[in-house]
């Protein structure tokens, strides 16, 4: 694998990071009780909520409600907005809306809002898809975000500001955010600390007060994290990345599966479904020739044959640096059909704004400068390798990319 020192950088190396909180982290109790240990009244927290979630204050010194005091104790103590500056690319005619952010560090992380008109019954929906991490050290090859590499957790509050850029962005048009799917850049279950934290403000009713039914959280397949969240009880939608259902294959495709086997992952997601009554929906990436043969859908309908379990089949968006492109969409019909033969219910998905790259980590790899050809080169040989032995059926004798599975 690349080592991490030729990975390119998604932080501005030297820039340091704002010590100060970000406000939108904190529990309303905590925000509380810091006025009330600077001797203020305890409403003082809920206006700053008002004005984070509700008002159109863009940093602390404009909460026009607080005494002049008050708002510089606030400014100087948190941060009103962990995000320092948004570009915004439009994509689809306007259907989808890719964010770059940026960090007080300089890392660059994305989101990607998307806009459903309404359908005969369906009324409209708006999704953001956000990140949990700046890159990701699981290293699938056919994901942006995974050749760029690990750069750091995301804080709480850095998680909850791609939100409320969004829902503000949708409050200028009178619409309100209907759903976030957490399948922008990095594995949320290696940092899930911060995204329980997370989807407690984006569900808590003070504050965005969205249903946690309308919360999706990918996984690649962490099982301690899913058997974590098992224990806890419903908290939001659990998808989990499954891409095959081969091991030698998914070890090529997901290289954390060298740590939880697919067997391991599907049991864990099987609990999960059975503890909290959820339905647990699976991804397919499908690449050409790689994960899309009769055989792997054959194995797959034979991993979920009677689960309480929705198949999602994604053609794979074009990334820069792999040998591989989608599955023709003929071929991804059969693959459906086989499942479908198998009582699995499927879906075939589109995935959007491929003209900008909304595959998410493209913008940020597209900032970090295009690597050395030679580099490039020994990714793609390295790829090719790789699946070949997979699909001779030999397991990965690879080590497993650093920061994952200890
Ligand atoms: N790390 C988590 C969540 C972020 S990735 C996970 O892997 O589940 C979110 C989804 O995007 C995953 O299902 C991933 O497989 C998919 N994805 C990544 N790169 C893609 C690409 N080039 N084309 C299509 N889907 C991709
Ligand atoms: Fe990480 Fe998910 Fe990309 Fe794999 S697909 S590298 S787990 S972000």
């Amino acid at each position: 694998m690349t080592a991490p020192t030729q990975r390119r950088q998604l932080a501005v190396i030297g820039q340091t990071r704002d010590p100060r909180p970000g406000l939108s982290g904190l529990a309303p109790a905590e925000l509380e009780a810091w006025f009330v240990a600077r001797g203020e009244r305890p409403y003082r927290a809920r206006q700053v909520a008002d004005a984070m979630w509700r008002g159109v204050a863009t940093d602390a010194a404009a909460i026009a409600t607080l005494p002049a005091a008050v708002r510089e104790a606030v400014d100087g103590e948190f941060r009103f907005d962990t995000i320092v500056s948004t570009e915004v690319r439009p994509a689809d005619g306007g259907l989808t809306e890719k964010a770059l952010h940026r960090l007080s560090d300089g890392a660059l992380i994305e989101s990607v809002l998307m806009h459903y008109p309404a359908r005969g019954a369906q009324r409209e929906r708006h999704t953001l898809c956000i990140s949990s991490q700046a890159g990701c050290a699981v290293g699938c090859p056919f994901c942006a975000t995974g050749e760029l590499g690990f750069t750091r957790d995301l804080e709480t509050a850095e998680i909850v500001d791609q939100v409320r850029h969004a829902a503000r962005s949708l409050a200028h048009n009178g619409q309100r955010l209907t759903n976030v799917v957490f399948m922008g850049m990095g594995e949320p279950l290696l940092n899930l600390d911060n995204v329980l934290a997370a989807v407690q403000a984006l569900a808590d009713p003070a504050r965005l007060g969205l249903g946690a039914r309308h919360v999706t959280v990918s996984t690649s397949g962490v099982v301690p994290g899913i058997r974590r969240l098992t224990a806890l009880g419903p908290q939001f939608t659990l998808a989990v990345s499954l891409h095959a259902a081969r091991d030698s294959l998914r070890d090529a495709l997901v290289p954390l599966n060298r740590r939880w086997p697919v067997a391991d992952v599907v049991d864990a997601a099987r609990d999960h479904a059975r503890a909290t009554g959820r339905r647990i929906t699976y991804e397919v990436t499908m690449i050409s020739g790689i994960n899309d043969t009769p055989q792997d859908a054959e194995a797959l309908a034979a991993l979920l044959a009677g689960d309480h379990a929705h198949v999602n089949l994604i053609p794979m968006n074009p990334v820069a640096h792999t040998p591989w492109t989608a599955s023709p969409m003929g071929v991804i019909e059969q693959f459906a059909a086989r499942l479908r033969a198998s009582g699995i219910s499927t879906t075939i998905r589109r995935n959007r704004g491929q003209d900008i790259g909304a595959a998410c980590g493209q913008l940020a790899a597209e900032r970090a400068g295009e690597p050395a050809a030679a580099a490039v080169s020994r990714r793609r040989e390295r790829i090719v390798r790789e699946s070949a032995a997979a699909l001779r059926g030999e397991r990965s004798r690879e080590p497993l990319p650093v920061g994952v599975g200890e």
